[in-house]
């Protein structure tokens, strides 16, 4: 399953240092939200791989949990 897909017509988005959808000649940011609180996650880098931190929270949510989401950058 392809989780990168365009919001407005569910192409694949293809990646060039931002998300871009070649149908709507548009680019995306991917944003991630808190499962509990739905509050925008910041994403820290570690050790090679992402994780999403909480601050209102304050503590590391999952990354199977997050809700992700793209916007228009
Ligand atoms: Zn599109
Ligand atoms: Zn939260």
């Amino acid at each position: 399953m392809n989780e990168n897909s365009c919001p407005i017509c569910h192409d694949e988005l293809s990646w060039t240092g931002e998300y871009h959808c070649q149908s709507c000649d548009e680019n995306f940011k991917k944003i991630g939200f808190c499962p509990d609180c739905d509050a925008e996650l910041e994403k820290l880098q570690a050790c090679g791989s992402a994780s999403y931190f909480c601050n209102a929270c304050n503590e590391l949510k999952s990354k199977s949990k997050v809700r992700f989401e793209f916007q228009p950058s």
